[in-house]
Parts: C-alpha cells; structure tokens; sequence
C-alpha cells in the first residue's frame, strides 16, 4: 500500500498512513494522536523532486 503523509489541523501532529485507493479516495482518514478527521495530505518527499547535483 502506498503511503501518505498528513498534518492534523487540530492538533498539528504529523503522520504517514499506509491507504489503499479506496481508503485514500474515501478520505477515511483520522489523526492517530486526537483522532480529528480534520486532516490535510501533506506532499509526500518520496514524490518530491529530485534534487541531484549533475
Ligand atoms: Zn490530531
């Protein structure tokens, strides 16, 4: 499973969770530390630009 990260907006926590498609499409997501499903997906770094030095 692929995973995601996300920042709680109520309690300001970051975390990863592992989703399948249909979980991540659902966003059936809560925040491990409060529990809040106010949580924003955060730009995962694996998928981030490269930054080689050529
Ligand atoms: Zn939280």
């Amino acid at each position: 499973m692929p995973l995601y990260e996300y920042e709680c907006t109520s309690c300001g926590k970051i975390f990863t969770a592992a989703l399948s498609l249909r979980e991540h499409e659902e966003k059936n997501v809560t925040c491990p530390g409060c529990g809040s499903k106010k949580v924003e997906q955060l730009i995962s770094p694996f998928t981030a630009k490269t930054d080689r030095k050529s």
